[in-house]
């Protein structure tokens, strides 16, 4: 369990790029400064990586054969399990066309080629900062619910909630990701620290869902199901 904490709180990037020298480039720079790195050679390898496991952050090249960044940009933003997830996107210099399409489509910034990796990890860190607070142990709140990952205390309206350990770091895990849809397979990886997610361990995470729901009472309606896809804890907007 501890072990399965430590990795909600470390943040994901997930590189997108077709050459080997620069995704070594990312990996090295990126895992130097604490960050867990996944990698894809193409857009549809992007695509299906996003979907099974969300990252925190989508570093993407533009310029990748068949699929290019700008399409999986845009699948990125039209998708509900990824629609939510910020890209930075990495373009070649003088692509001017290339950047504002970007932006349009969703992608919180850019980076142009060749790229200082100090001003890379800038960006990365910016973008984090702006679109998901820290992870950490300060306590969280979503209307009445209240969660101090510290202490290990669930409130509603102030009354405490017993919860389980695996129902209190589904809780913690949805609630950092408020707004976002998690995927079965998302949960079970970080809360159970399952690899593989097989059907009937589909059905350990509806069932703690469902419990937790009830424990929280009117909050646990802001616990949505996305059908076929997992679940998304709504925040205040
Ligand atoms: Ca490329």
């Amino acid at each position: 369990p501890v072990e399965s904490t430590a990795r909600v709180a470390t943040h994901r990037v997930l590189i997108v790029e077709d050459e080997p020298d620069i995704r070594d480039l990312l990996v090295f720079h990126l895992e130097r400064d604490g960050y867990q790195v996944a990698q894809a050679r193409s857009g549809a390898d992007a695509l299906r990586q996003a979907q099974t496991s969300p990252p925190d952050l989508v570093l993407l090249d533009l310029m990748l054969p068949e699929m290019d960044g700008l399409e999986v940009c845009r699948r990125l933003r039209q998708n509900p399990v990824t629609q939510g997830i910020p890209i930075v996107m990495l373009t070649a210099r003088g692509d001017e066309v290339d950047r504002v399409l970007g932006l349009e489509m969703g992608a919180d910034d850019y980076v142009v080629k060749p790229f200082s990796p100090r001003e890379l990890m800038a960006r990365v860190r910016a973008v984090l900062r702006r679109t998901r607070p820290a992870p950490g142990t300060a306590p969280l709140t979503v209307g009445r619910l209240s969660i101090d990952p510290a202490a290990h205390i669930v409130t509603v309206a102030d009354v405490p909630v017993s919860l389980t350990r695996r129902e209190f770091d589904l809780l913690r895990a949805l609630v950092e990701s408020r707004g976002r849809v998690l995927s079965r397979e998302y949960l079970l990886d970080h809360v159970w620290g399952y690899t593989a997610a097989e059907e009937i361990e589909s059905r350990t995470v509806d069932v703690h869902v469902r419990r937790l729901r009830q424990k929280l009472g009117v909050e646990g309606q802001r616990i949505g199901t996305v059908t076929g896809v997992g679940y998304r804890l709504e925040g205040d907007a």
